[in-house]
Parts: structure tokens; C-alpha cells; sequence
């Protein structure tokens, strides 16, 4: 597989797809520009050894056309941390961006509009009126299936290689993600620094080399996680199930919630997963005690109980004391840990302690050698809180992707360049 460690860009041509999705204030501007600074030292790279970036990237979720989900609006930003003028194109696939494209000179970057003003990127159909019929639904997807081809090859014919930086969006077979790279051979497509990143930290955890390996899945619902246990099971030593999830178990072993978030329907699958963990040998641990409301709310009364005896009219917010240091134990013994999802209701000042436990007990286990992937949901929002997401090996830029790669998925973006 070609790297772009060893590509040589000079003169070439480079379409570069990013994820510049970031967010912009009612002035359009950006509050937070990590994901442009995730992808600079590709684009770097690129102009440093004399070749063209021709930059692509989604912003938002456009049905057509739209000036608020112009790229246009973080071209200043992103030609100030480049440190050279970036050109703009005002369409990604039109004569603009062909001519454009053909009139770089080596070091020069151009950054085209949002893709997503074009239905072929998604390759889904839009202005459907609400009552179209089935039939009507599928000639219309058939014929942005059709056209997404023409799409397609015109992404490709600007530039002489590809690489693919987004990977937040590797989950999705896009035109730019994941068809384009059939335009290309396998020593003119890549990923970029920070898409060979994330696919290495996530094939570190899944292949778990150095053991006991801990992960710590939290956040509010089974259903979400279901198959990302169901992975998981093959592959760990301890599994900490947390956060609101917690509950549907508890409640399944015939524990007393309260008003505890629970789904009703998971109960069954809930003891099917504690017998699969059993036969596997895989230590599943639960919360003992929980931090618990009177509402839900930051000023709510709280108090301490078993996770299994909360009072009809409380409900778990947060894990407790006991939990904090059952989990922090095993934590810290560990040397490959994943840790998706919070401990309790983070949002609320009141119910961040144990999440934090458990962010400061990887740290510790990461300082000792344990390599530590954060990622998926608000996992990343939970760490960077605390401050200590330096602490960990890697934060994971992915989200969807991230959490579909550890449900032991094939991303296309990474099977495109891959295959
Ligand atoms: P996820 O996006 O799956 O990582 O889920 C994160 C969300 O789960 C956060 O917004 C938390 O507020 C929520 N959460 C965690 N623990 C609880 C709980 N005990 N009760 C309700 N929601 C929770």
C-alpha cells in the first residue's frame, strides 16, 4: 500500500478529501477548528514537496445549494494555518473547478465548495415530495445512482493522486470517500497522516497485543452498543459496561432502578450478553453503587445507593465510591484500553466525578505503558473537560466511524484505498 510518508508530490496534482465539517457561529465563524488542524500536516506535506492540494471536504448537511454551508467560509482560516493563500473554487464539480485545478502551479492549494451541494456525493436522492411512492423513491435513487458515476470521475479528473484524510466520514461509500479511489491505482491513492492515525490506533486496539485488555463502554443506551459488545466480547479481558446502559442490566438480574434510564425491550438481550461474557471468560463488571437524583437535573438532591436498590422515585446519574475504585483497579492494570462513553450524565457539574475517575485511572495505566484509545460519542467532550486528553495515547477524531470500526465493520474509505 502506497504512504504519504514516501509519495513524492512534486507536480502532481493531489485531490485531498478532509474533514473540515466544523462548526460556525451565527456569523460564520468557526468556534472550534481542530479538524482543519487535524489535516494540515497532510496538506503540508503536499505543498512542501511542490504538489497541489485540491481540497474537498463536506460542511453540514445541505439539500442543495446554500450559502450557510459555503466552505468559502473558513478559507481565511485555513489559508492563515497553512501559511499560504489558499484559491476557492465556487463548485467541486464544474468547468470552476476543472479550470481551477488545471491552472495550480506547485505549492499553490485550492480549496473546493461543499460537496454535499451535489445529491451524487451521498449518492442519495433529494426533493422527494413527502408522499412519493415507493416506486417513485426508487427511480429517483436509481437516478442519482446514475448520475453519481459522471460525479465521480469528475472529482477524480482534476487531479493525478488521492488521498484520504476524513476519517470521519471512512464509515460512508460517498464520491469522495470511497468510489473516487477506484479512479486511481494503488500507487497514486493513500491515506492521509491523520487517517493512517486512526487506523492504526483502532487496528492496536482490536488486535489488543500488549494484555489484559480493559474496555469501558458508557453513554445512555444498549441498543446503540450492541454489536460494538458483541465485537468486543472476542477480543477482551475485562468489560466495563457504565453509564445510563448500566440499568437495563441491572433491572434484567432483577435489581430495583428507580426511575433509572432502562430499555424495557433490551432486557433479554441484557442477560444473553452477561451469559456470552460468562462463556467467554470475559470479566463483566457493573456499577455497585450509584450517584443518585431526585430529577434529572445539576441541582437535583443527591445521595448514595447499591445500583441495584434505588429508591421508586431516584434515578442513577452517576456510578458511586465503591464503583469508582472497582473500575479504577482494573483500569490501571491494564495495558490496551478503549474508553467510549461517560459514567454518568458529564453535562451536569454534579455527576462528572466518575467519568473523571475513570479518565485519571487510564491516564495513570497510560503513563505505565497500556496504550489507550478515546473515542466515539462523547467520550472526546468528556476528556477534553477534564484537561486530559494529552494524558491518553490517542483521542479519536471519528465519532460514527470510530464506533463502526470497533463494531469490527468494513469502512469503505478504508477498504478503498486498502483493496
Ligand atoms: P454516548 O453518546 O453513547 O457516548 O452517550 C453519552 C450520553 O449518555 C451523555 O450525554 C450522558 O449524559 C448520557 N448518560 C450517561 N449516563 C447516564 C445516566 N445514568 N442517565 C442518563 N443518561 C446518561
Amino acid at each position: 500500500m502506497q504512504t504519504i510518508e514516501e509519495y513524492n508530490f512534486a507536480g502532481k496534482k493531489v485531490f485531498v478529501r478532509v474533514d473540515f465539517n466544523v462548526p460556525l457561529d451565527e456569523h460564520f465563524r468557526i468556534t472550534d477548528d481542530t479538524r482543519i488542524r487535524a489535516a494540515l500536516p497532510t496538506l503540508k506535506k503536499i505543498i512542501a514537496d511542490g504538489g497541489s492540494p485540491i481540497i474537498a471536504s463536506h460542511l453540514g448537511r445541505p439539500k442543495g445549494i446554500a450559502d450557510k454551508y459555503s466552505l468559502r467560509h473558513i478559507l481565511g482560516r485555513l489559508s492563515e494555518l497553512l501559511g499560504v493563500e489558499v484559491l476557492f473554487a465556487d463548485d467541486c464539480a464544474g468547468p470552476e473547478a476543472a479550470e481551477k485545478a488545471a491552472a495550480l502551479k506547485p505549492g499553490q492549494a485550492l480549496l473546493l465548495e461543499n460537496l454535499r451541494f451535489y445529491a451524487e456525493e451521498e449518492g442519495k436522492p433529494r426533493g422527494l415530495p413527502e408522499d412519493a411512492s415507493e416506486e417513485e423513491k426508487k427511480r429517483a435513487k436509481q437516478a442519482v445512482k446514475e448520475s453519481q458515476k459522471a460525479f465521480t470521475q469528475k472529482l477524480a479528473s482534476l487531479a493525478d493522486a488521492y488521498v484520504n484524510d476524513a476519517f470521519g466520514t471512512a464509515h460512508r461509500a460517498h464520491a469522495s470517500t470511497a468510489l473516487i479511489a477506484e479512479y486511481f491505482d494503488a500507487d497514486n491513492k493513500m491515506f492521509g497522516y491523520l487517517m493512517e492515525k486512526e487506523v492504526r490506533a483502532v487496528e492496536k486496539i482490536l488486535n489488543a497485543i500488549n494484555r489484559p485488555f480493559t474496555a469501558i463502554l458508557g453513554g445512555s443506551k444498549v441498543s446503540s452498543k450492541i454489536d460494538i459488545i458483541r465485537n468486543l466480547l472476542h477480543r477482551v479481558d475485562h468489560l466495563i459496561i457504565t453509564g445510563g446502559m448500566t440499568y437495563t442490566f441491572t433491572k434484567a438480574q432483577g435489581g430495583r432502578i428507580g426511575r433509572s434510564i432502562c430499555e424495557d425491550d433490551k432486557l433479554d438481550l441484557a442477560l444473553e450478553l452477561l451469559q456470552e461474557a460468562k462463556e467467554k471468560g470475559v470479566n463483566l463488571l457493573l456499577a455497585v453503587d450509584a450517584k443518585i437524583a431526585d430529577s434529572f437535573s445539576n441541582e437535583a438532591q443527591t445521595a448514595f445507593a447499591p445500583a441495584d436498590q434505588i429508591p421508586d422515585a431516584w434515578e442513577g446519574l452517576d456510578i458511586g465510591p465503591e464503583t469508582e475504585k472497582r473500575y479504577a483497579d482494573v483500569i490501571r492494570q491494564s495495558k490496551t484500553i478503549l474508553w467510549n462513553g461517560p459514567t454518568g450524565v458529564f453535562e451536569f457539574e454534579n455527576f462528572t466525578h466518575g467519568s473523571r475517575s475513570v479518565a485519571e485511572a487510564i491516564v495513570e495505566a497510560t503513563r505505565h505503558g497500556a496504550f489507550s484509545l478515546v473515542g466515539g460519542g462523547e467520550s472526546v467532550a468528556c476528556i477534553n473537560k477534564f484537561g486530559l486528553s494529552d494524558g491518553v495515547s490517542y483521542v479519536s477524531t471519528g465519532g460514527g466511524a470510530l464506533l463502526e470500526a470497533i463494531e469490527g465493520r468494513v469502512l469503505p474509505g478504508i477498504a478503498a484505498i486498502k483493496n
